[in-house]
């Protein structure tokens, strides 16, 4: 089932997928000692096996095994989640590089390093991250003899320029260089931008407009049809922009971390001062919770909180509490609830026919009875 493909075969293969990043490992056992020039299956079944039979995974870790002659052994389905980096195997394209790249054994060189290149420039040019499995785990995975600086400068310049033969012996098969890219069109760099974020356009909109819901963007909401056009690249550029990352209007792997940890932002409860005031209240008034304790001046509008809260004096102008209607005045102050003289409530703690019906007017926006006393119901509506 697996196969042997070069990286030709390859990079056409992974033009059917959308993997989010490339994984760079190496397989330290089995080394270039174990590779004989034709035994590239075999050895690829053998790490299944490993895989599978000891370690109990459903199958290979990899997507593919690079090896020493610059071929690739195939291994799980391309389609499938890799075991490759915990917390980063969503998505993501696994390559195992066959040989042990700690220094003082393997050298990368040669047909297995212009293939890894290839590969890395074929996930970098595409505006995706590549991940070397040390990044992220205590091993020193691809090996210490390869510099990850060094590295993606190398992927940078791949095609460039010719590289010395000295350092790469068996180069016959080098690559013409690629043309240098010409400045797109504003419409090519959209066409692209939308192929690149493909089926997750929808995603993209729906966690701009939460963005821009929070007030964080000063821009119209997207509407969320999955059609992505210039008003999504011009978001996403503009959000690329306010948070320091290239504006290149790709959906790549920075901007999605951005976003992802602006909604966490976002979604965090905030401790609530309005809570805070509603908790101190019940506790000056000795109002205690289930468990007969005094509330936490939190913020966080919990259940003990509410179970207090309905429990705090009725007040009207027929009867009322002193701090409960000081609170009402002020809370109904805050809202911009006027008075029947249509001012703003004088904070006095005295429940009369200003404070009557400004609370008639905020009961009625509430939808809640209109009988201007501020009983359960209202007490719960200010949490
Ligand atoms: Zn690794």
């Amino acid at each position: 089932m697996f196969e042997i493909i070069t990286i030709e075969q390859l990079l056409s293969k992974l033009n059917n997928y959308n993997h989010v990043e490339i994984h760079v490992h190496h397989t330290w056992k089995p080394d270039h000692t174990d590779f004989n020039g034709s035994n590239g299956l075999q050895l690829q079944q053998g790490m299944r096996n490993y895989h599978v039979n000891s370690l109990g995974w459903a199958d290979i870790g990899q997507h593919v095994t690079l090896l020493p002659d610059g071929k690739f052994a195939t291994g799980r389905d391309f389609g499938q989640t890799p075991a490759s980096i915990a917390g980063f195997n969503t998505g993501a394209f696994a390559c195992e590089m066959l040989g042990n790249f700690d220094i003082g054994n393997d050298v990368l060189e040669g047909n297995q390093k212009d293939s890894i290149l290839r590969l890395a420039k074929y996930f970098k040019d595409k505006g995706r991250y590549v991940r070397f499995h040390r990044e992220n785990s205590g091993k020193t995975c691809p090996g210490t003899s390869i510099d990850k600086t060094v590295f993606m400068n190398e992927v940078e310049n791949y095609g460039k320029e010719p590289v010395s033969p000295t350092t790469s012996p068996s180069r016959g098969n080098a690559p013409t260089p690629t043309p240098l890219p010409q400045e797109e069109s504003l419409a090519e760099k959209i066409a692209s931008a939308k192929k690149f974020v493909g089926t997750n356009c929808l995603q993209m909109q729906q966690k701009l407009n939460i963005i821009i819901r929070a007030g964080l963007l000063d821009l119209p909401l997207l509407s969320e049809d999955s059609d992505f056009g210039l008003k999504s690249f011009d978001k996403l550029i503009f959000l690329q922009g306010k948070y320091n990352l290239k504006q290149d209007g790709l959906y790549g792997d920075n901007s999605i971390a951005k976003i992802n940890s602006i909604i966490e932002e976002i979604n965090k409860p905030k401790a609530d001062e309005n809570v805070k005031v509603l908790q101190t209240l019940c506790n000056d008034l000795k109002i205690k919770d289930e468990d007969s304790h005094s509330l936490k001046v939190d913020g966080d509008a919990g259940t003990f909180t509410k179970y207090c809260v309905e429990r705090l004096p009725m007040c009207s102008k027929k009867q009322s509490q002193v701090l409960a209607v000081k609170y009402i005045q002020t809370r109904l102050n805050e809202l911009k609830f006027k008075g029947e003289n249509g001012l703003a409530l004088k904070v006095d703690s005295d429940f009369g026919n200003n404070t009557a019906h400004a609370l008639g007017d905020y009961q009625k926006s509430k939808k809640l009875v209109n009988d201007q006393v501020c009983g359960r119901n209202s007490w719960l509506s200010f949490i």
